[in-house]
């Protein structure tokens, strides 16, 4: 195809503003569904993201749209994640592409997430459109919403799309100004090919799957490829396009975009960001990367069944192959066993990935407390990286301890400013500004520790704001404060997987929440068992599991058998996703408690 008329563009949007919604309706006009196959959020493939209605991974699809002008041209779609946690995906999906969509719920108006992802549109230099969505809903507002993405975003609203992605209004009006407004990729067709890849997965027949957007030259099948970080090369063994169906093709020029398999089995092989060439005529320089990621969440995950470490090693490398943003680790602990030690960007990515090991390779795990990763410098002047609260060096040979810093742009109306104030200084934030986005709606900004901001802060965020709060953060650094390693002792044993690090004045309250809450938790057993909260080896607080009555154990025996075939059951199911703690059994919510506490 003629690089004149193909338009590479992104959707992009705040959580829930209708990007995979809209994906939908551009998929219906320009006819790539059959109407049997017309489902709600097509492109969200995976089981969590329909559960969940979320887009988890991006998703490109080539469709051929028929301009009013008469021409047809090829139009790639990349739906795009708006959850924060996904930003990386993002900035990836929008290296592809030379426009992006951004939808604005007209109900809502602009939301943190709609600043965030338009600055990395800029940052790409892309053309970004503004439409306005759900404009069919009677709280939409889009004249105050138009206004809103000149004063804030300072993006010219003339002329600016109205639509519905649930009723179809404007979809079309919204193709005519991708084909009028998003450029046409440049690339030159005659020189050494050069392809970024911006995906890769793993696929059970094939290997390993990568998606590229060609810059340069013509790949083609059968060719000999070579991917210039590891200098590997391979051949060509299938290249196809989500149209959306998966369809082979044999060749992508400049512009397009479509995925390769040419027989890597090695995970390690394919780098998110790396240049595909041509092996015998190479290019020289390759396509500038991506900026890496850094995860700031870390969590021990163990199989409850022992029997199932190597089954969970493999399962984190194919993992890892489709999303390269976590990281792991062999660990051990006294508590688990055998496991690893794995970093996410946040906690939601974190559900995911446990969620996805847990479905997708029929494991059953235990996550530990997530923490941040601490800074921590030693009285010899050294600096040590610890990402795990149960190996901190013992109090005396510390100096000082650094936590990681978040700087929050929270987006509220100005009703709530008192409550979300209160709020940030609650969690030691420090305030950094607090202006008005429009005569209703103010940015506050805060820097706050990322430990603070774990703990259900964005719950708390929507409560004290019934809502209508949205936030946005970035890492600006780490600070000093005054902490302390909080131990959980079951029993008289300490829980090496429930340690966690607190600030000293909040230690006591946390250390009695814990004991009270895991008392909850944890079963009875035949004999009564004891929880403890401890600052080094000095209690703080204790709560006592009671011991279980004879008369209630005693039903297991006797009685008929399809009764003590059910109950046997019960007991198999209740056995899942615990783990045997020297005498005692102790489930996953034990592990996360942290994260509920009020
Ligand atoms: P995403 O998170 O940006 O991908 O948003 P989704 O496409 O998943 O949409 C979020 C919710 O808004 C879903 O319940 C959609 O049905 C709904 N929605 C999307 N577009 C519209 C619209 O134009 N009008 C109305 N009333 N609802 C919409
Ligand atoms: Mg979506």
């Amino acid at each position: 195809v003629d690089p004149a008329l193909i338009r590479n563009f992104s959707i992009i949007a705040h959580i829930d503003h209708g990007k995979s919604t809209l994906a939908d309706r551009i998929l219906d006009v320009t006819g790539a569904l059959t109407a049997r196959e017309q489902v709600a959020q097509f492109l969200d493939k995976m089981e969590i993201e329909r559960e969940r209605g979320i887009t988890v991974k991006a998703q490109t699809v080539r469709l051929d749209y028929k301009a009013l002008n008469g021409v047809t041209y090829r139009l790639h779609l990349i739906d795009t994640p708006g959850h924060v946690d996904f930003h990386y995906e993002v900035s990836r999906s929008l290296q592809a592409c030379e426009g992006a969509l951004l939808v604005v719920d007209a109900s809502q108006g602009v939301e943190a997430q709609t600043l965030a992802n338009v600055y990395l549109a800029i940052e790409n230099n892309l053309e970004v459109i503004p439409v306005l969505n759900k404009i069919d809903l009677p709280s939409a507002d889009p004249d105050r919403t138009r206004r809103e993405i000149e004063d804030v975003i300072g993006l010219d609203c003339n002329g600016i799309v109205q639509a519905s992605a649930k009723t179809g209004l404007g979809i079309r009006d919204i193709l005519e100004e991708i084909v009028a407004r998003v450029p046409a990729p440049k690339g030159d067709a005659d020189a050494a090919p050069r392809a970024l890849i911006f995906d890769s997965w793993y696929d059970s027949y094939r290997g390993a799957v990568i998606m590229v957007r060609v810059v340069d030259g013509v790949l083609r099948k059968g060719q000999k490829v070579r991917l210039m970080a590891t200098g590997r090369d391979y051949e060509l063994v299938e290249m196809g396009v989500f149209a959306p169906h998966p369809t082979p093709i044999t060749s992508l020029g400049p512009g397009e975009v479509g995925f390769l398999v040419a027989n890597i089995k090695s995970v390690v092989d394919t780098k998110i960001g790396d240049t595909v060439t041509d092996a015998v005529h190479p290019a020289t320089v390759p396509l500038p990367g991506f900026k890496d990621v850094k995860p700031m969440v870390f969590a021990g995950v163990f199989p409850t069944d022992s029997g199932q470490y190597e089954d969970l090693r493999d399962a984190l490398s194919k993992l890892n192959m489709n999303d390269a943003s976590f990281v792991f680790e062999p660990d051990t602990s006294e508590a688990l066993g055998f496991g690893f030690r794995c970093g996410f960007l946040g906690l939601l990515h974190m559900e995911i990935i446990q969620e996805r090991l847990e479905r997708e390779y029929n494991l059953d795990l235990i996550t530990t407390a997530p923490s941040v990763a601490f800074h921590v410098y030693m009285t010899d002047g050294s600096m040590r990286r610890i990402e795990n609260p149960a190996k901190m060096p013992p109090t005396q040979s510390m100096d000082r301890i650094e936590e990681p810093i978040y700087r929050v742009m929270i987006h509220v109306p100005s009703g709530y400013v008192g409550a979300v104030l209160a709020l940030c200084q609650e969690r030691r934030g420090e305030q950094k500004s607090l202006q008005y986005a429009s005569a209703d709606r103010v940015i506050i900004t805060y820097d706050l520790p990322l430990g603070e901001v774990l703990f259900d802060f964005h719950d708390k965020l929507k409560s004290v704001s019934r809502g209508y709060a949205s936030m946005d953060y970035e890492l600006v650094g780490y600070r000093a404060d005054d902490l302390v390693k909080l131990d959980m002792l079951v029993n008289g044993e300490p829980l090496d997987a429930l340690s966690v690090i607190v600030h000293r004045e909040k230690a006591y309250t946390r250390g009695r929440d814990l004991a009270v809450k895991l008392k909850d938790i944890v079963p009875r057993q035949q004999y009564e068992v004891a929880i403890q909260a401890a600052l080094g080896t000095k209690v703080i607080a204790r709560t006592t599991v009671r011991a279980l009555r004879k008369d209630v154990t005693a039903k297991c025996y006797g009685g008929d058998i399809s009764r003590k075939r059910k109950l046997l059951e019960k007991q198999k199911e209740g056995k899942k996703r615990m783990k045997m703690v020297g005498s005692v059994e102790i489930p996953q919510e034990a592990f996360l408690a942290i994260l509920k506490l009020d």
